[in-house]
């Protein structure tokens, strides 16, 4: 039985090595680890250039090519609210990064206290972040920048495992902050579901006090199919729960206009807003208005910013089938590998059987396919099972998206057949 078993690994194992060997004779070059726009979908936004003719008048009289507006023109906060779906009276606009406004907050809340000195997080010794696994490795640079320790908690089908979350919250004074990408998650693509951002929004009734969730709707409207899942609302949730203060949310338009040269917002309480406004009048004088002004004469309403992410979709919608199928064709039925099918975001995330994932993005380099480090999407680089691996496919033609996943299935198929082997002996 066993010698069986030997026999029909040994000849599957030489049958994909034939197609790995085929694969290294094509010397590709492909890359599926940029999560960008591609540059067709860069083109969409080219009208902003020369969209002012002239006018750098805001709708209240400010000139926008000078100094000033701190927390941005209000027809940018329509702007950030119309993303967010939040009120615009909560909206600062900051410059064109989200997760630069994102590091700001956390450095305020730090140092500074976002409610007022006594509020530090620096008077409280080592503290720490929930960071929901896999996630973006940004979220965790910043950690690592600013000394905080990271606490893994799984990600499940429907947002993280709020068991888990609720369960080391109550337990752990330290613990300060969560970090959240509520809708087509970076990188599984699942989108919260209404019970967790229910019990997310009562997270601040059990935290310790200045816990804050780090709300980070990057792909809010990035949507890849009509009637797409809804996320509910969390600002609601909080007002409901009496807990506003504890969530502050971020969003940008880097992947709806330019991903360099873009706007960013944060929603927040108040309080959160009075807090964090004190220390960035510290290092600006105020944000690029021209290109707020820019942006907003350029989505001047929800429907025009939806009518713009449709084309978005008819872009990236082929590169995510490419994925989807090969995906399907190769593992459904297997116990190969696991992956959502997100219908919106930039990521489709695969996790490998355990210990393959490091070896799987070895050969698929070797034979010429770029793919994230694995490990990249978990806190320190380390992804203690070895299986999880974040694809990016809108950057590719669909051609090469094609090619390249026919690379990565025969190399996850090969670790996994080598791995069986070794463990034979
Ligand atoms: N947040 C998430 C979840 C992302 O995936 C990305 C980019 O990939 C960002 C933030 C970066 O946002 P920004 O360009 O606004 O800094």
């Amino acid at each position: 039985m066993q010698l069986d078993q030997a026999k029909q690994l040994r000849e599957l194992e030489s049958q994909l090595n034939a197609e790995y060997q085929a694969i290294l004779a094509k010397k590709l070059n492909l890359d599926l680890t940029r999560g960008k726009p591609s540059s067709d979908q860069l083109d969409l936004s080219d009208a902003l250039d020369g969209i002012l003719k002239g006018n750098y008048i805001a709708a209240d009289g400010t000139d926008t090519r000078n100094y000033g507006g701190l927390d941005g023109l209000p027809e940018a906060k329509k702007l950030g609210a119309n993303i967010m779906g939040v009120e615009a009276a909560n909206v600062l606009v900051g410059g064109s990064s989200s997760l630069t406004l994102m590091f700001q907050v956390a450095l305020t809340a730090h140092l500074f206290g976002l409610k007022d000195a006594a509020s530090a997080w620096k008077h409280e010794g080592d503290i720490a972040f929930l960071c929901p696994v896999p996630g973006y490795d940004r979220h965790f640079t910043i950690c690592e920048q600013l000394g905080i320790k990271m606490i893994n908690v799984p990600m499940t089908a429907t947002g993280p495992d709020m068991d888990i979350v609720e369960n080391l919250i109550k337990s752990d004074s330290k613990i300060k902050g969560i970090w959240c990408v509520p809708k087509y998650s970076n990188p599984t693509g699942v989108v919260y579901s209404n019970e967790t951002v229910e019990r997310i929004a009562k997270l601040g009734k059990i935290a310790s006090p200045n816990f804050r969730v780090f709300w980070d709707n990057a792909y809010a409207v990035h949507d890849l199919i009509d009637n797409p899942p809804q996320l509910a609302s969390i600002l609601e949730a909080t007002k409901k729960h009496n807990t506003e203060d504890s969530v502050i949310q971020f969003a940008s338009t880097s992947k709806i206009t330019q991903a360099g040269a873009g706007v960013a917002f944060v929603a927040a309480s108040a309080t959160n807003l009075a807090g964090f406004k004190k220390a960035l009048s510290a290092c600006t004088i105020g944000p690029d208005k021209v290109n707020q002004i820019r942006h907003t004469r350029f989505l001047p309403d929800r429907s025009a910013l939806m009518a713009h992410m449709k084309k978005h979709a008819e872009l990236l919608n082929p590169r995510f089938s490419a994925v989807l199928d090969a995906l399907a064709k190769a593992f459904d039925g297997t116990d190969l590998g696991n992956w959502e099918k997100p219908v919106g975001g930039y990521f489709v995330s695969f996790d490998t059987r355990k210990n393959c994932a490091k070896e799987t993005v070895r050969l698929a380099a070797e034979a010429g396919v770029k793919l994230t480090p694995a490990g990249a999407t978990f806190p320190y680089g380390k992804d203690p099972d070895d299986r999880n691996i974040r694809i990016a496919p809108s950057v590719p033609t669909v051609p090469d998206v094609v090619a390249a996943m026919q690379v990565f299935v025969v190399c996850v198929k090969l670790a996994s057949v080598r791995q069986d082997l070794a463990a034979l002996g």
